[in-house]
């Protein structure tokens, strides 16, 4: 394990998911399961599904192994979820039937409504206060350490993609977890960042960031910022300031991340592929194992399922975009501007135009996935060019193939 010169062990890329915060056991075992040393899917996807996502079926090397996908909404949504409360809805239900004793995963901050604080809830009560987006690196593994030294055996885990990639490989390889039986819901991620660049962001993306509650990228092309009196400010991502498209705001791992649609998890639950719809919260469910469907099970009379819409097609879509991106991982600029790239009004009307003629549903996914693999693809390549073999996995070359980008 690599050390400086006091002696301290060096991380290297990290999301802070916690792992090496606990005490209970040495910081150079949790250090060995981190995702960003074994790398994203590979191996561990073969492990837990006997077989990694197959090459010949474009779905499954976007969105994952998946023993079923559906869109779906609750019936009575969770006020002040993120969506509807689907994850949220399923912990409570795993809590309140015995399936879990505990559930580790986030709280809000008492002082930063968007930033977040670890915990292990065990009462409905703390599981209901944890709905709700904290966008910001979260160290959820933290809570392990509360539930080993509890000795619960039956454990959730809410977490990004990066928690899970850690969680599932320290848990074999370690004894430490061994029996607990761990259930997991995973959450698309993208995009996060780091607690000290949060403000500065949010303050350049919204008119009125003090009076900003809630914030989603969504399928419309815009940044929805919901505001304390119950307003929507809806930003194009074409008119934000140029700052913002510097990639060096955003965390290293982020940027090096591989797994948008958490594939390690039970169950995931998102929005991407999802219709949207004025007035409903519709959202995304790939359920991936036997105790995804488990966990399914628990909320299914409750949901308004649909199913999946939308054209597979984004091609041109997407290359519309790559020489722009692979440009700007490749070269630094020396300064960024602070203004707006589109002016707003303009950049309304495109993205008003893009979501009328763009694509939609799983073809908006099929985007979005593949917009971001190339881009840290190419981020991975430029700036840690020794991490290429190591991180990226195999189906990422492929798809990169399909567009005949260089490798
Ligand atoms: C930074 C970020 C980017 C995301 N990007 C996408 C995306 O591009 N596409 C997509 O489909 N979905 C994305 N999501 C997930 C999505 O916003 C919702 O969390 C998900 O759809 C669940 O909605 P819900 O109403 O069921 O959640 P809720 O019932 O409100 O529950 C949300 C759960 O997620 C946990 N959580 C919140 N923040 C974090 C965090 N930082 N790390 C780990 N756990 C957390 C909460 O503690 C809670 O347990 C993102 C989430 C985050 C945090
Ligand atoms: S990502 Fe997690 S396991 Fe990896 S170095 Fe950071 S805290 Fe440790
Ligand atoms: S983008 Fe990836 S690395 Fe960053 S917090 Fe989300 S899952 Fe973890």
């Amino acid at each position: 394990m690599p050390e400086n010169k006091t002696g301290a062990i060096e991380k290297g890329i990290c999301s802070s998911c916690g792992l090496c915060s606990i005490q209970e056991w040495p910081m150079h075992e949790s250090i060995q399961s981190c995702v960003f040393k074994n790398g994203w899917l590979g191996k561990r996807e073969k492990k837990m599904f006997g077989r990694e996502r197959k090459a010949d079926n474009p779905e499954e090397m976007r969105f994952g192994i998946a023993l079923e996908r559906f869109t779906a909404q609750l019936e009575k949504p969770l006020p002040d979820a993120q969506w509807s409360g689907i994850v949220t809805n399923i912990a409570l239900k795993a809590f309140e039937s015995g399936m879990v004793e505990g559930v580790v995963t986030l709280h809000r901050n008492a002082d930063n409504h968007f930033f977040s604080q670890p915990v292990l809830a065990t009462t409905s009560e703390e599981i209901y206060a944890s709905r709700g987006n904290k966008p910001v690196l979260s160290p959820v593994l933290t809570s392990l350490q509360t539930a080993y030294r509890k000795k619960l055996r039956k454990v959730l885990v809410i977490g990004a993609a990066c928690h899970i990639h850690t969680l599932r490989d320290f848990q074999e390889r370690f004894p430490y977890l061994h029996d607990m039986d761990i259930y997991t819901v995973g959450i698309p991620c993208v995009d996060n960042v780091q607690r000290s660049r949060f403000h500065w962001i949010l303050e350049r993306m919204s008119r009125s960031p003090r009076t900003a509650c809630h914030m989603e990228f969504m399928q419309d092309f815009r940044i929805h910022i919901r505001h304390s009196d119950g307003t929507i400010e809806k930003v194009p991502f074409f008119s934000l300031p140029e700052e913002l498209s510097n990639p060096d705001i955003f965390p290293e791992s982020c940027m090096s991340c591989f797994d948008y649609l958490n594939s390690l998890s039970d169950i995931t639950v998102g929005y991407l592929a999802a219709k949207l719809l004025p007035d409903q919260n519709r959202q995304w469910v790939i359920v991936r194992t036997e105790k995804g469907k488990k966990l399914l099970n628990l909320v299914d009379d409750e949901l308004e399922r649909h199913p999946e819409h939308g054209d597979w097609e984004c091609k041109k879509f997407v290359q519309q975009n790559t020489e722009r991106i692979i440009a700007s991982m490749k070269d630094s600029k020396d300064s960024y501007s602070p203004d707006r790239k589109i002016p707003l009004r303009l950049g309304q009307v495109m993205s008003w135009l893009l979501n009328a003629t763009g694509p939609k549903g799983i073809g908006f996914a099929h985007y979005s996935v593949d917009f971001h693999l190339i881009r840290h693809y190419y981020y991975v390549k430029y700036r840690c060019p020794e991490q290429l073999t190591v991180l990226v996995p195999q189906h990422v070359r492929s798809i990169l193939q399909e567009y005949d980008l260089p490798l």
